[in-house]
């Protein structure tokens, strides 16, 4: 993306917090700033690491409210004395002073409220040739979906410990949903516990798992404020996730919990939706 030859002029890095967002966008600014891509070495590298870069704008949630105000990307007055940083509109009306591009760096993008995000649109959708915009967001399904189609969208995946995340790992194989079992852990938690406490069970547990399943489904609907169909649902959308891997040799049974997510989905009960899975998982 660094090359003059890409047309790549906005990107969004998306991923949990602690995935390295911000330092996938420090680079890549540093990257289109410097004229050799990043060398650590010339004028402009030093002035980027001193602070001073001039074409740099770095854009972060502001305010008692946390959130990026349009005032961040145009001014609503001729004259808006309050904010010190000009708006991105005038920052991208004039060529680098020194590096190769102008880079805007918006740090939690989803924070960015509507007005704000409308008025990036247009920047996106007809930037001048030396303007670059990089995105972060920990929030992706939050981001305006007109402004995630004019980015490249780029994962981050955090490097933690893989035996403490391993229930976020087998849950959650996509970062949005990491984020959501992230938020929700201790009831995410609970259901885990429950489904490796299984690979112990008798054959005549179904009926006791069955029940705790249940439970942590209303454990999950309370944490996440939702309906007790979309949490049952939820259940076993992470159930047949589970079960590829703790029963790799079984592919039917993670079948057998996506074939019942549906009859969850069309509102059937769960009682003996749940009782019928784990006597097929215990058998
Ligand atoms: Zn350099």
């Amino acid at each position: 993306m660094i090359k003059e030859a890409t047309n790549v002029h906005a990107v969004l890095f998306y991923g949990t917090a602690g995935s390295g967002l911000e330092e996938a966008a420090s680079n890549l600014a540093r990257g289109w700033l410097c004229p050799n891509g990043g060398c650590g070495d010339c004028a402009v590298c030093r002035a980027y690491e001193g602070g001073r870069m001039v074409d740099l704008m770095w854009i972060k949630p502001w305010g008692p409210s946390g959130i990026i105000k349009l005032s961040a990307i145009k001014r609503r007055t001729p004259r808006e004395d309050d904010d010190p940083e000009p708006p991105l509109r005038e920052f991208f009306r004039t060529r680098p002073l020194m590096a190769r591009n102008k880079v805007a760096v918006f740090e939690s993008a989803h924070r960015m409220n509507s007005d704000a995000a409308n008025a990036l649109l247009k920047t996106l959708e007809e930037p001048p040739e030396y303007a670059k915009v990089v995105l972060t967001s920990s929030e992706f399904a939050r981001v305006l979906p007109t402004v995630r189609s004019r980015c490249l969208n780029i994962a981050c995946e955090a490097a933690s410990d893989p035996k403490a995340d391993e229930m976020t790992r087998v849950f959650a194989p996509s970062p949005g949903l990491a984020e959501q079992v992230v938020r929700h852990q201790t009831a995410y938690e609970r259901l885990w516990k429950l489904l490796e406490s299984s690979l112990e069970a008798p054959h005549g547990a179904a009926i006791a798992l069955s029940e705790k399943t249940r439970e942590a489904s209303e454990a999950l609907a309370k944490s996440m404020d939702t309906g007790a169909r979309a949490a049952n649902a939820e259940v076993l959308r992470c159930i047949s996730e589970w079960l590829m891997v703790r029963h790799p040799g079984k592919p039917h049974l993670a079948q057998e919990a996506v074939e019942l997510h549906r009859f969850i989905v069309q509102n059937a009960n769960p009682g003996p939706v749940f009782d019928l899975l784990w006597a097929k998982v215990l058998a």
